[in-house]
């Protein structure tokens, strides 16, 4: 068994670690205020081949493993988890067309998207379903010319701010078989979008309602198969769950570099607060917590690039453990900066902010303890 990162790995995670430092770690505040991340910066992440982490190189791709992925998330969050997560819901959309759509659809949307001149919404939640997505009600009716939408989508990452958003909508009967994935290109008639949700992190992703009023799309913009969209809306959440956690653990790690740094700079009672010794431990516990949450993450990702049987059960351990350390290392880092932590100029108040959603989204971490404790109990026979 070999824990270590090959070279390769190793200067993927370099080279997105430094471009994290150089295009995203100085903007990110700035960002954040102003509620949205500049368009020019994706193309900049696609000219290293992020726009399609694993897409596949038969289709212009990156061609990378689920845990290669993890690497790159962990490496951008150190700068900002909110465009790391981000980019991460693109990625998941990229791979659903790479995965199921008509050569024709794969190839009107998808080179746009690797090169990120196309960002990419993924419209699953809506107002009335979240954890119980199967029973969303979005209705796309099929007509001679295509389909007329009519719903709501809430939460959606990207809403109003994206290219084109691929909406689970349903096309059939109640349940998951009557899902379809469509894609629907921003300026369609009928589309539009609720008022910027005021949200506690993930500030610089403008976060909005997505609503379909007798929205006109053409049938070519069925991705797949009718019928099948929620499974392949599922089919990604397993490589998302991964990504999120990917991103607490990096934002995590960051708060603790600095808390490492600062603890040595502030003095308290004649010393260095990192003389303390009850504080030392304190460290010590984030240390292991990190390293622990690190190995488990690559562990999981491991077994989805292996087809695990199991795989679907690690990820979900991983991402409920992995964000659930984030948050706790998060916090505690800001706890040991005192005063200053609250302070958004330190960043690590941010980064407490920014971590609290990944243990509500990709499915909640409640959602995790239940597919861990179903796939335990069916094991039990
Ligand atoms: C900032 C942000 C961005 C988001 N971006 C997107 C996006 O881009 N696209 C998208 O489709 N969605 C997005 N979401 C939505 C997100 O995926 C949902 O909020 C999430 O799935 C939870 O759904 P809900 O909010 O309806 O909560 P509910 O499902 O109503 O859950 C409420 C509570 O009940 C618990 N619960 C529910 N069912 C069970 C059960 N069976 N057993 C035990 N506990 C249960 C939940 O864990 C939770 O604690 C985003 C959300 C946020 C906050």
């Amino acid at each position: 068994m070999d824990f270590a990162l090959s070279e390769e790995q190793e200067a993927i995670f370099d080279m997105a670690t430094a471009f994290g430092e150089a295009e995203i770690a100085p903007h990110a505040q700035a960002w954040e205020r102003e509620g949205t991340i500049p368009k020019d910066l994706w193309p900049k992440l696609a000219e290293l081949g992020f726009g399609g982490l694993y897409v596949s190189e038969e289709n212009g791709g990156s061609g990378l493993s689920r845990l290669d992925a993890t690497l790159v998330f962990e490496a951008l969050s150190q700068s900002c988890a909110s465009v790391a997560a981000f980019l991460s819901i693109h990625n998941m959309c990229a791979k659903m067309l790479d995965n199921y759509a008509s050569a024709e659809l794969r190839d009107r949307y998808l080179p746009r998207a690797l090169t990120m001149e196309t960002f990419f919404s993924y419209c699953l939640t809506e107002p009335g379903s979240g954890s119980d997505a199967a029973a969303l009600k979005t209705r796309a009716e099929r007509t001679n010319e295509g389909y007329v939408m009519n719903g709501t989508k809430a939460f959606i990452s990207g809403g109003g701010y994206s290219d084109a958003y691929i909406v689970m909508a349903r096309t059939g009967e109640d349940g998951p078989r009557g899902i379809s994935s469509i894609i629907v290109d921003d300026g369609a008639e009928g589309l539009s979008f609720g008022g910027l949700e005021d949200k506690m992190g993930w500030r610089s992703q403008p976060t909005r309602q997505v609503q379909f009023d007798d929205c006109k799309v053409p049938a070519g913009n069925l991705l797949g198969e009718e019928g099948k969209g929620f499974r392949y809306a599922m089919a990604g959440l397993d490589g998302g769950r991964l990504n999120i956690a990917a991103c607490s653990l990096g934002a995590a790690q960051a708060a603790l570099d600095a808390t490492l740094t600062y603890m040595g700079e502030r003095k308290a009672f004649g010393k260095p607060i990192d003389q303390f010794q009850a504080l030392q431990f304190r460290l010590a516990e984030m240390e292991i917590e990190l390293q622990a949450a690190r190995t488990f993450l690559r562990q999981a990702a491991w077994k989805l690039d292996e087809n695990h049987p199991d795989a679907t059960k690690f990820c979900a351990m991983a991402k409920k453990h992995v964000t659930e350390v984030g948050s706790r290392v998060a916090d505690q880092c800001l706890q040991l900066h005192g005063g200053y932590g609250y302070l958004a100029d330190y960043g690590i108040e941010k980064i407490v902010r920014d971590l609290r959603v990944h243990q509500i989204l990709e499915g909640t971490n409640e959602i995790m303890r239940l597919i861990v404790a179903r796939q335990m109990l069916a094991e039990r026979g």
